[in-house]
Parts: C-alpha cells; sequence; structure tokens
C-alpha cells in the first residue's frame, strides 16, 4: 500500500513529521537579530535561517539570510516610516512564520543581559519572571529593556508560546565571592553591587567547543579575549567562569568601541563636581563617546583604525591591546596558571594585527606567536613548541541560547507527558 501523502495524515501523525522550529531573538536598541533552528527534538539544532532588522528608530533594514548566507528576503523602509520595535518584531516574527517549511514554532529563546544574583541558569519566563527582570532594569539600562521589550510583544502575538530568558551574566554564577565583591560597605553589596560579568553565553559556548578541540587544555585554566564592539576575558578554570572583566554593569574591564572600560571612580567625580555634568551625560560619555572612538577620535570598528594614518587612530589601537595584556596577566594570576588563550569575536576572530601585539608581549607567559597562521586566522595561532597554545575559535552566542531553549523546552514537553 502507498504511503498516504502527508496532506492526507491524520493531524497528530502529520505534527508527527514536522522538526521543532526554536526561533533565537537577540534585541538591542536599534536592531533585532533572529536566528531560526530546526531540531528533531534530541539532535544538535541546526541553523535554517538567521537576519535582522537594524536601523530602528532611524531607517529600519530588514534582511532574512538562509544558513549559507544566501539572501532570503530583504526590505527597506523610508526614515520616516514611524515604525517601533513592535512592529518591526511583528514584520520579523511573520516572516518567520511563513518560512518554517516542515517545521513548527515550538519555542522562543532570548539574549537577556542581566539576570543579577537570582538567575544562574536560563528560565522559563512568566509574568513573574518578568517582573523580576524589569527590576535588573537600572543595572542594564542601555541593554535590558530592549531583552525585555520582544518577550512581551512575542507573548501578545503568540501568547502560548513557550519563552526562554538565557542570561550573558549566567555563565559567571561560578565566580568565588572574592572575584565578585567591590571592597564597599556590606550593604551595598547584600544589595546586588557586586561583580557580575557579561558575554557569558560567549563564554560557555567557546568553553564548550575548546573541549572538543582541545579536551586537556580546557580541563585546565584558560583565558578567553573576546574582543567584539562589546569586549571583556574570561578566566575559566576547567569549565568553570571564574573571574572576569566586566563587573556591576557593562562599561567595566577593557575599552570598547564606544565604552571606556575600567575608569578611577574618581574620574566621575571629576565630571560632576568640576564639569558640572550630570549623570545621563556622564552615562553618554562612558557608554557612547568613549572607548577606541573616544581614543583616536576617528572611529570605533577597528578595521578603520588599522588601516588609518592618524596617530590618535594607532594609539587607540595601542591602548586596546595594552589593556588586553595587562588582563591577561590579572586572570592568570587569579587562576594561578594558564594552559591556553582564546581569542574569539568580531576582532578577536578576525583581526591578526590585534592578536599579534598581544602577543608579541605576553612572550613572558611562554606564549611564541606563529605569524602565518595568525594571519591565516588559523584555529591555532602558536608554534608547536610555544609554552601555551593560543586559538582563535569562533563564537555563536545564538548557537547556545538555542540549545539552553531546546533543553527548556523539552522539560516541558517531559513534563507534559
Ligand atoms: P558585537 O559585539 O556587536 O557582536 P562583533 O563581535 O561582530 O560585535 O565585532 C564587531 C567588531 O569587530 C567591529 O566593530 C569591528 O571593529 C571588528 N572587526 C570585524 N572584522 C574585523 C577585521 N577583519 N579586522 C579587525 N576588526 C574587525
Amino acid at each position: 500500500m502507498l504511503a498516504a501523502s502527508p496532506a492526507r495524515l491524520p493531524p497528530n501523525r502529520k505534527e508527527q513529521v514536522m522538526r521543532d522550529g526554536i526561533l533565537v531573538i537577540n534585541a538591542g536598541s536599534s536592531s533585532i537579530k533572529f536566528s531560526l533552528y530546526l531540531s528533531n527534538g534530541d539532535g544538535k539544532p541546526s541553523l535554517q535561517s538567521k537576519g535582522q532588522v537594524e536601523g530602528i528608530n532611524v531607517a529600519p533594514h530588514f534582511i532574512a539570510q538562509a544558513a549559507d548566507g544566501a539572501v532570503l528576503a530583504e526590505q527597506h523602509w523610508p526614515a520616516d516610516s514611524n515604525l517601533h520595535h513592535e512592529d518591526l518584531l511583528k514584520h520579523l516574527i511573520d516572516w518567520v512564520e511563513d518560512n518554517l517549511d516542515d517545521a513548527r514554532l515550538v519555542a522562543a529563546g532570548h539574549r537577556v543581559v542581566h539576570g543579577g544574583a537570582r538567575y544562574s541558569q536560563p528560565v522559563l519566563v512568566d509574568e513573574l519572571v518578568l517582573n523580576g527582570l524589569e527590576k535588573l532594569i537600572p543595572l542594564a539600562p542601555l541593554h535590558q529593556p530592549h531583552n525585555i521589550a520582544p518577550i512581551r510583544a512575542l507573548a501578545k502575538v503568540h501568547p502560548g508560546l513557550p519563552q526562554v530568558a538565557c542570561f550573558d551574566t549566567a555563565f559567571h554564577a561560578t565566580n568565588p565571592k572574592v572575584a565578585t565583591t567591590f571592597a564597599l560597605p556590606r550593604e551595598l553589596t547584600d544589595e546586588g553591587v557586586r561583580r557580575y560579568g557579561f558575554h557569558g553565553l560567549s563564554y560557555e559556548f567557546i568553553a564548550r567547543r575548546l573541549g572538543e578541540i582541545a579536551p586537556k587544555i580546557a580541563a585546565g585554566k584558560v583565558v578567553v579575549c573576546h574582543l567584539g564592539s562589546g569586549a571583556s576575558m574570561c578566566a575559566i578554570d576547567n569549565g568553570r567562569s571564574v573571574a572576569s572583566t566586566l563587573g556591576f554593569t557593562a562599561v567595566d574591564g577593557l575599552p570598547m568601541g564606544t565604552r571606556t572600560g575600567n575608569l578611577d571612580p574618581g574620574v566621575i567625580l571629576y565630571l560632576l563636581d568640576e564639569k558640572g555634568m550630570n549623570s545621563k551625560q556622564i552615562e553618554n560619555l562612558l557608554y557612547k563617546q568613549s572607548g577606541l572612538l573616544g581614543v583616536s577620535g576617528v572611529s570605533n570598528d577597528m578595521r578603520v583604525l588599522l588601516e588609518s594614518s592618524d596617530p590618535h587612530a594607532a594609539e587607540a589601537v595601542d591602548l586596546f591591546c595594552y589593556r588586553i595584556r595587562r588582563e591577561l596577566g590579572s586572570l592568570a594570576a587569579a587562576m594561578g596558571g594558564l594552559d591556553g588563550v582564546v581569542f574569539t569575536a568580531g576582532i578577536g576572530e578576525r583581526s591578526a594585527p590585534v592578536r599579534r601585539m598581544v602577543c608579541d608581549g605576553a612572550g613572558w607567559l611562554g606564549i611564541s606567536l606563529d605569524g602565518a597562521a595568525n594571519l591565516a586566522n588559523a584555529q591555532t595561532i602558536t608554534q608547536a613548541d610555544s609554552g601555551i597554545p593560543v586559538f582563535v575559535i569562533p563564537t555563536d552566542e545564538e548557537m547556545m541560547i538555542a540549545k539552553h531553549t531546546r533543553n527548556v523546552f523539552k522539560q516541558i514537553r517531559q513534563a507534559a507527558q
């Protein structure tokens, strides 16, 4: 007997042949990125399509691409279109739903920058959780509201869809107290004024990937340098985060594209008292006008700085690399040793000059760079006899969110059976 065509299958059998679609949302102030993963339940989620709406509140632009980068859809809106986050998210979700092929959307996973002291794991979102996450907005005013908004918007369009919040802070929950405590009066520490650390989804992905590439090194003491437009470094001992350069907010540690990184708090008092700046102006200065942009006066983009002949651009690059070298020593000291270093994110994965400037100054740690491998962005960029191997590993925060979301969804499904 011929098998019935899918169209004639009874609804329950038809559902069985459908794959699970997991939508990953990574929303910021001016863009909403999405990735759609397909999963057969137990297998690794595989990327089906990805895309983003960028230029929100300016001139929005939507693009969707297949996993291989082929453009599937694109749309531009004029600057006066008056489309807001929610309208554009709806456009994005409509596109995803129209392009699910043989899948059905079973869950959505969101990148949420701050989980506070409470969330050390991804969590299924309900009203109570959302209220808790909203209370953390003062700790991450530039990111948290934009991470939460799509959860609310998606709940309106899809009231029954399980949504999972995955936190950038969660991976650092294993930090010992000494690594998270500021030397402030205890009452402030007790109310949550402490170091949290960020970029945790990236570090978690790298820790797992390094375990596949170099299991012995991954079981030891590793410093991961996540160098994107936001930049930080993390000390990972046997797969667990023990210290990192980002702290209470995402402005500590390394200089970034437009953020200061570590700053003597006395500078803030000077800006308040002597320059008459208010807190909003200072926030703008620390987050938007500083870092590579502020020092160079040229750009926040490492590619532009490396190509520029302006001496201030070279100064900004030097400062960036100097601070990475210092933090490398500091994080190795926090672990009491160093077995490996990993570079990741936009600059870490693609900028051979930055990696060279960091590694050339780290010979005292036993790092001996292989120039040709570095230029080729090879997976291992040190010489065979280097005391410490250095790796270049592409990060994939979206894949990490998809895996977490799939796991939470599996638990819900099992509990319902
Ligand atoms: P985000 O933190 O926004 O996710 P990415 O990890 O994508 O950022 O990194 C973006 C940054 O990577 C850009 O600002 C740019 O400075 C840098 N970058 C990308 N490609 C290169 C390259 N080939 N050389 C140097 N820097 C690069």
